[in-house]
This record gives structure tokens, C-alpha cells and sequence, in this order.
């Protein structure tokens, strides 16, 4: 059956995440991959990606575009990477930002430091046999996560890769770099 995945496409690498997707689901026949700018766009998704880019701006225009509600009770599967991963937690270290509390964790912004813009990792996922390698862009890191969080990835400054029922959020980047490890498992998780 065709899996529909919707992209958040407000701001960041919106084009990156519909492009890996596409090639992820290029296998299953009567797959769609849409971008969501209205709440209307949101209907009949299994899976919403919530790309990379600037969380400040992506939740200013969360309101402006009145999908706070529409995404915070969205019903499918969630895979969010860096930014997303800041808009899917339930606490963020940064008022400027209104969570959408889909993910039970807590979540610092920029948790580099601000001299460390960007760094690449040969990342230990658990459930993959072979490392991932990691893009991290000003990443977010998890300091906490709830019940129900299964912790994939941990580096010395934080949490770096979570799943929570079929939600899965990446402080780094899987959708740059061509490996579709961890959006076949997410696409797995979706039971669709
Ligand atoms: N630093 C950005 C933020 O907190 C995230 C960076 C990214 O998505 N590459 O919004």
C-alpha cells in the first residue's frame, strides 16, 4: 500500500526532506510525497516530516499560519530532524519557541556551543548494524527524555536520536547524504 507523507514547508531543507522521502518511498506504488502549508494539506497524511532549519522562525510561522493545533494533534507518524526535533519536544531551553509536545523530552538549542557551526560523526544508532554518518548543523541535543522514549543515539552532550511510538526525531540530518537507514525504519514504524 502507498505510504503519504507530508513535508512541513515553512522554512528550512523542506526541498532535501521531500527529496529523500520520494526516493525512500520510489519502491511503493501510490506513495505521495506533498508540502503542508495550511491545515487542509495536513488531511489523510500518514507521516509528517519536520525539516532542519530555524525553529525560532518555523514556530513564528506555525502560529502565523494557525497550524499549532492541526500539528499538535496530528495523528500519524512524525520524523523530525534538528530544528523539528526542537519544535517536537515538550520543553525547549527557548521561549521564543512553542513546542508542539509530541515527544515527551527536553531539548537545548544549539547545544554545540557557538563556535562549533557544524561537525560530521560516524554515529552508533541502535537497531542499525552499521554506524550513520551524522550531519550535525547547530544542533539541538535532548538533555532528557520521558516515558515511552527510546534513546537511539547519545553523543557527550546529549540525546541525538529518539523514537516515541511512531515519531522519530534527529538532532542531525538524515535527509542530507543519501543513506535511507533511518527512513526506512521510520516508514517500517508507520504500520501503513
Ligand atoms: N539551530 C537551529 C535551531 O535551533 C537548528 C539548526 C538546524 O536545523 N540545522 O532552530
Amino acid at each position: 500500500m502507498g505510504v503519504k507523507v507530508g513535508v512541513l514547508a515553512l522554512q528550512g531543507d523542506v526541498a532535501e526532506h521531500i527529496a529523500a522521502f520520494r526516493e525512500a518511498l520510489a519502491e511503493r506504488p501510490g506513495s505521495s510525497v506533498t508540502a503542508v502549508r495550511h491545515a487542509e494539506d495536513l488531511t489523510d497524511l500518514d507521516a509528517l516530516a519536520i525539516p532542519g532549519g530555524e525553529s525560532t522562525t518555523i514556530s513564528r510561522l506555525i502560529e502565523k499560519n494557525g497550524l499549532y493545533e492541526p500539528l499538535a494533534e496530528f495523528g500519524g507518524g512524525v520524523f523530525a530532524t534538528c530544528a523539528g526535533m526542537v519544535l517536537s519536544a515538550d520543553r525547549v531551553d527557548d521561549p521564543r519557541v512553542r513546542p508542539l509536545s509530541l515527544i515527551p523530552m527536553h531539548v537545548a538549542r544549539n547545544a554545540f556551543g557557538r563556535q562549533v557551526d557544524s561537525r560530521e560523526t560516524m554515529l552508533e544508532v541502535a537497531a542499525l548494524t552499521e554506524p550513520f554518518r551524522a550531519v550535525f548543523i547547530r544542533a539541538p541535543v535532548a538533555t532528557d527524555a520521558g516515558d515511552g522514549v527510546e534513546v537511539l543515539a547519545r553523543i557527550p552532550e546529549g540525546i541525538v536520536a529518539v523514537r516515541s511510538g511512531r515519531h522519530m526525531a534527529f538532532a542531525f540530518h538524515p535527509e542530507l547524504g543519501g543513506d535511507l537507514r533511518l527512513h526506512r525504519m521510520f516508514l517500517e514504524g508507520l504500520g501503513v
